[in-house]
């Protein structure tokens, strides 16, 4: 007894998560709020994280799709501990487990073969049953036909399976609801739930953080941990995201891969703290950093509805994150997007144009969007937001960029102020149809950052080409 206390103790003394992704396609970013939700735990409680790939599934899994796992976790940041387990490389463990079950009688060889257990089922669908394995093979001792059997679980006949989920409460299964379900295929290979028992407790996990997609497995799991003699893990089933018109979240949901959100310019952390808000929350903040929501995390204060993907949450957290980035990371970044008219640019102007975008762009590449429209001469103007075209004209054509004035924005800022009042224009009057020369369009960067960044030939060039295509000359 007092060694089986030791061992308990031991075993709850360091909390040990995992993620168990099945690589069928890329990793959805439900999968990767999964493996943040069991990160941040082991993190806080200076435990220990793991990756499980759950590749037995040799038809549907892919090389591919492991490596695709692994790239979102590395581009997130989410550093796991030990080596990588493969479920494909583990077979042997698994036979030997089947074994020790076949040995002590608490699993056994079930010779129905496809025809004669659809034939059961049918018959039980006839007479109104529930459709039921119904364990004919448990306590067989004749001689087995020459057929190549399954090994099936000894599930209890009677009472109920109970756990208490940290997230659902109480849940109850009763026996009379659950077969002697299949642990091993007539080709010997193990099964799902069988291969997620026996890694959970082998690798130690005594807390499981999953999708309550998995909620009807646990009990079959719980079955295997009493067969096996293993303690079983503490889990959370977290409800799903649905999307914004109420449906499920899923991996075939179009651009839902974590690297599409790369691709899209979403920065990790605005997507690790989108992702963390969905189920979870602490008070009405919003803004978590990884290490205070590493500080902040606990499961057992996951929500029990179902959460909300919204995209213009993610946009304005995007926002944020992007606002907050020193420059010098935003150049490294945007260079993913092909940004490369702004390498073009001298360095104090490259800091003066991302200064001025920080706070404007929702995604990276947005942002690389702008730098590409505002470093190109504009090839239309919106004319339409002009009241007074040939005022805008007359207001525009004595205005002369000397290169001086171009030491910084604020002395161009300078000289815009004075020419106004030299040439008696109100604010409007100047600054919208320089903004339309200068950049095509009304709304943008501050027209001291464009005239700054342009420079003055530039600058000079563009107000000509707008007076030319505006018909200018022939306004007199
Ligand atoms: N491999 C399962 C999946 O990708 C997860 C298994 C588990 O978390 O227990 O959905």
């Amino acid at each position: 007894m007092p060694i089986l206390r030791f061992l308990r103790l031991k075993r709850t003394s360091m909390v040990v998560t995992r993620f168990a992704p099945s690589p069928t396609g890329h990793l959805h970013i439900g999968g990767l709020r999964t493996a943040l939700f069991n990160y941040l735990w082991a993190r806080k409680n200076g435990g220990k994280f793991y990756l499980r790939i759950e590749d037995t599934d040799s038809k549907r899994n892919c090389q591919e799709a492991s490596e695709a796992i692994l790239k979102a976790f590395e581009w997130v940041g989410l550093d796991f501990d030990g080596e990588i387990v493969y479920q494909s490389q583990r077979l042997k463990v698994y036979q030997e487990h089947i074994q020790r079950l076949l040995d002590q009688g608490k699993a056994y060889y079930c010779y129905m073969d496809k025809q004669e257990l659809e034939a059961l089922r049918e018959a039980q669908r006839a007479r109104g049953e529930t459709p039921r394995y119904d364990r004919r093979y448990r306590d067989f001792k004749g001689t087995p036909p020459h057929n190549q059997p399954v090994v099936r679980i000894k599930a209890p006949l009677s009472g109920a399976i109970c756990f208490d989920d940290g997230i659902k409460g109480a849940v109850a299964v009763q026996a009379k609801e659950l077969d002697d379900f299949i642990i091993a295929r007539a080709d010997g290979t193990p099964t799902y739930n069988f291969v997620v028992s026996v890694d959970d407790a082998l690798m130690g996990i005594n807390v499981v953080i999953r999708g309550d997609d998995h909620l009807s497995n646990t009990p079959k799991q719980l079955i295997l941990y009493e067969a096996l003699g293993f303690t079983p893990p503490k889990f959370y089933h977290v409800p799903m995201i649905f999307n914004e018109y109420g449906h499920k979240l899923s991996k075939r949901d179009g651009a839902m891969g974590v690297m599409d959100y790369k691709a899209l310019g979403y920065l990790k952390e605005a997507l690790l703290n989108f992702l963390v808000r969905l189920g979870w929350s602490y008070g009405d903040q919003e803004i978590f950093g990884l290490a205070e929501m590493t500080n902040l995390f606990n499961p057992d204060d996951l929500n029990s509805a179902p959460s909300c993907f919204s995209l213009h949450k993610l946009d304005w957290l995007n926002t944020h994150y992007i606002k907050e980035s020193p420059t010098d990371r935003l150049k490294t970044l945007l260079k993913d997007f092909g940004c490369n008219p702004l390498e073009k640019l001298p360095p104090f102007k490259q800091e003066v144009l991302l200064q001025a975008l920080k706070a404007r762009c929702a995604t990276l590449k947005q942002m690389a969007l702008s730098i590409q429209e505002i470093l190109t001469p504009p090839s239309t103007y919106e004319l339409n937001k002009l009241k007074n075209l040939e005022g805008a004209c007359k207001a525009l054509e004595p205005l002369t960029f000397h290169p001086d004035l171009f030491s910084s924005p604020e002395s161009l800022e300078d000289f815009l102020h004075a020419f106004m009042q030299e040439h008696g224009l109100k604010s409007a009057a100047l600054m919208l149809p320089l903004r339309l020369a200068l950049l095509g369009k009304a709304g943008g960067i501050g027209l001291k950052d464009a005239l700054f960044i342009l420079g003055d030939q530039e600058s000079q060039k563009r107000l000509k080409a707008f007076l030319v295509v505006v018909g200018a000359d022939k306004i007199h």
